[in-house]
């Protein structure tokens, strides 16, 4: 079996895609030249005549697409035509200047950016997640000068974040600030970040700042899915948060989980009772929680290449409306 983690094994593929990016070997034309771009198109949907209808690039007018692995962007280009919002991620930065050449030539608007699909970057995880009716926290990915008018876009209270593709654990290394009430505080909080980054030697894994709006409090719970060697997709439930692994109060259900496994699922944590309130506390929204394990079910069916996925915490409160997504890792195969 192939170890997909394994950072040589990706390095390999990212060198070889690099040298040849997608669909050179067709043409002895120079890379990027419009005739190059033109034959490419003539080759793919030539030979595959089949693309053009199972593709429906008609059907996808003012809708958002995500395309992981989009090559030179040829598929990409007949959505965009018919008036689609795309965005493309490759592993290869060859392939993503040849995107962004080709979407130049044609005056069309295109979001194109290297990316890992086993490591989804958290702004385009984020755009599958709302799609599936999870609510988000706002956020803005922006470089360190451009937080404070983020912020403001935002609307304080906000949380900042260090935001890089190897950067995993943010709390770990300082790089999560909550509660931020104004812009003197973002000021203050961005330079301790720095400065604790710099210490934990990551800053130069740093390639942005999360500036995310602040959830209301309420309780941590955690999402996911993970595949099972044997069994295929478990989806996960459980109290969340930083506890998470101390805890240990999570239930799994295999595929297909319907409304009563759902139910099931929530009721069957020891820390049931928290959501339903203690001492004069309110209940928090647990249909929505119930809901939300039905979102995730959907994704589980809809996307077979999903390999994990966590949604690690998503704030519940008693008020439906309140409820946020706000952490999150997706991984594809
Ligand atoms: P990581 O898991 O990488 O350490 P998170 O983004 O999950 O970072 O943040 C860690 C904790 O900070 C969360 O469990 C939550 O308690 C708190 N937190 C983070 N973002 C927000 C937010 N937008 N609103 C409220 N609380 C937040
Ligand atoms: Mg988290």
């Amino acid at each position: 079996m192939i170890e997909t983690n394994d950072e040589a094994l990706k390095q390999q593929v990212r060198d070889y895609w690099n040298a040849h990016p997608c669909g050179t070997q067709f043409t002895g034309l120079e890379w990027g030249s419009k005739k190059f771009f033109d034959e490419v198109e003539r080759f793919r949907y030539g030979t595959q005549p089949f693309m053009r209808s199972l593709m429906e690039f008609d059907n996808f007018r003012g809708k958002r697409l995500l395309e992981i692995g989009c090559g030179l962007g040829t598929d990409l280009l007949q959505f965009a035509r018919s008036g689609a919002l795309v965005t493309g991620v490759d592993l290869t930065p060859a392939s993503i200047e040849l995107v962004q050449k080709r979407f130049a030539m044609e005056g069309l608007p295109v979001e194109a950016r290297v990316a890992d699909a086993e490591n989804l970057p958290f702004a385009d995880a984020a755009r599958i997640l709302a799609a599936y009716g999870f609510p988000l926290c706002r956020f803005e990915i922006v470089p360190p000068r451009q937080v404070f008018s983020a912020a403001d876009r935002i609307g304080y209270p906000v949380v900042l974040k260090a935001h890089g593709r190897s950067i995993i654990h943010k709390s770990d290394i300082g790089g999560v600030v909550v509660g931020i009430e104004d812009r003197a505080s973002l000021e203050r909080a961005l330079e301790d970040m720095r400065r604790d980054l710099e210490r934990a030697a990551v800053l130069d894994q740093v390639d942005g700042y999360l500036v995310q709006e602040m959830a209301a409090s309420g309780k941590e719970i955690v999402l996911g899915m993970s595949q099972d060697e044997t069994f295929g997709p478990l989806v996960m439930f459980g109290m969340g948060g930083k506890y998470v692994e101390i805890i240990k109060d999570i239930v799994f259900r295999l595929m297909p989980v319907t409304d009563v496994d759902a139910w099931e699922m929530v009721k069957g944590i020891r820390s049931y009772p928290l959501l339903e309130g203690v001492r004069g506390e309110k209940r928090v929204d647990i249909e929505f929680i119930v809901e939300s394990i039905q979102r995730l079910a959907q994704m589980v069916s809809d996307i077979p290449r999903l390999a994990e996925l966590d949604l690690n915490p998503v704030i519940v409160t008693p008020e439906r409306r309140r409820c946020r997504v706000v952490d999150f890792r997706m991984r594809l195969e």
